[in-house]
């Protein structure tokens, strides 16, 4: 009943928005339920916590999972400020993955992929992922969505294969791979957007994200964008989600992004998940990443770096000039990363510029002697020596 109570007044809510009316400092009363208590076990909602239990006990174990107390203890605090009463329910794992996603689980468990954390450019725009997840679990989304798909077919077939008991646990992971309605989408939006918005945030940044995201996916050719990214496949994203939250975005003006806070946390991992990044093969994706960081001067040095990388390792026809061009922007800039000097040497290697390619490997070397290919590279300097 109360449940009802709060969709009911958050419909309400949506449509004053809509009709023009900004939200006001207070927070309306559906944003801002109580605590949710431990579900009985025997109901569904209950089985579904079960589950995500086990899921986060596994979780706490696993290498994936980023030990870095500084970042981790950033993004707690963050989430914190989002979810003000909730915050002793919300626990954060940050977890090494090259993709964007996060997560929330309805017993409190919030899972970030480092793929996503690599493409935030400021404290706002993680602010409004983060805004978003807690919108669908204060309106305890996850568990309509399960409770949907039970009332579909294919829930007599999982009921068939795995019996009543087993049937509550298969259903959630069953439900965690469909995507939310479109409502409820629209729906985490506009709570995200106010929670962002309360705790000093401009909504406008949670555009930004979705159309960073878009960019992205349309660079791959012939592939839909559900493809790319499990957060396509869970939160669909079209084009009008991110307009409608340019909309809200002049409901609520002001705020500050905390692009420079942002950047003292991160700037530490930054390495790790760009390798990752590149790992993906998904070079085309990777080039407008890093070429949007390189645009907005956010450690450009690396970023060339990398992206003279993905255009060494794509090596399709112009590739190599574009990365030689990127190296050599990267060597002379004010924090040349070492690697950059051995990307000209191979470029150089490989176009028969012997005495240039010696002198960027023996330069690498230099600045890191305990490189795990120092030994490789050690050869090739012999090699263009002779
Ligand atoms: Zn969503």
């Amino acid at each position: 009943m109360k449940r009802r109570q709060l969709l009911a007044a958050g419909c309400a809510c949506c449509a004053s928005v809509i009709a023009g009316r900004a939200w006001g400092q207070a927070a309306p009363d559906y944003l801002a339920p109580q605590r949710f208590q431990r579900p009985d076990l025997t109901t569904d909602e209950g089985g579904l916590w079960a589950m995500m239990d086990r899921e986060e006990k596994a979780l706490r174990r696993s290498p994936l999972v980023l030990r870095d107390a500084k970042l981790t203890t950033y993004v707690q605090d963050l989430a914190c400020r989002l979810g003000a009463g909730h915050c002793p329910d919300i626990r954060i794992f940050l977890v090494r993955t090259p993709q964007f996603n996060a997560s929330m689980a309805p017993n409190g468990m919030l899972q970030i992929w480092t793929g996503l954390l690599l493409r935030m450019e400021n404290e706002a725009q993680l602010a409004a992922v983060i805004g978003h997840e807690i919108g669908h679990y204060l309106q305890r989304h996850s568990v309509e969505r399960l409770r949907d798909i039970k009332s579909r077919a294919a829930a007599g077939q999982v009921l068939a294969l795995f019996g009543l008991a087993g049937a509550i646990g298969q259903l959630a992971v069953l439900a965690g791979s469909f995507a939310y309605s479109r409502d409820h989408e629209h729906e985490a939006d506009r709570i995200g957007a106010y929670l962002m918005h309360r705790a000093g945030y401009p909504v406008a940044e949670s555009a930004a994200v979705w159309s960073n995201l878009l960019d992205e996916a349309r660079a791959r050719e012939g592939e839909e964008p559900s493809q790319s990214s499990p957060l396509f496949a869970t939160h669909p994203v079209p084009p009008e989600r991110r307009d409608n939250l340019a909309q809200l975005a002049k409901l609520m003006p002001g705020g500050s992004d905390g692009k420079d806070r942002y950047a003292e946390h991160t700037v530490h991992l930054l390495d790790e998940w760009l390798q990752d990044e590149i790992k993906r093969g998904q070079y085309a994706e990777s080039l407008v990443l890093l070429s949007r960081r390189i645009a907005a001067g956010s450690a450009p040095d690396l970023m060339r770096y990398y992206r003279g990388e993905v255009h060494r390792l794509r090596g399709m026809t112009g590739d190599h000039d574009l990365a030689w061009n990127d190296y050599q922007a990267a060597a002379a800039g004010a924090v040349p990363p070492p690697p950059a000097f051995r990307g000209i040497g191979l470029v150089a290697r490989q176009r028969g510029q012997k005495d240039e390619a010696r002198h960027a490997f023996a330069r690498y070397l230099d600045l890191a002697p305990d490189a795990p290919d120092a030994a490789l590279i050690q050869s090739y300097i012999t090699e263009l020596s002779s």
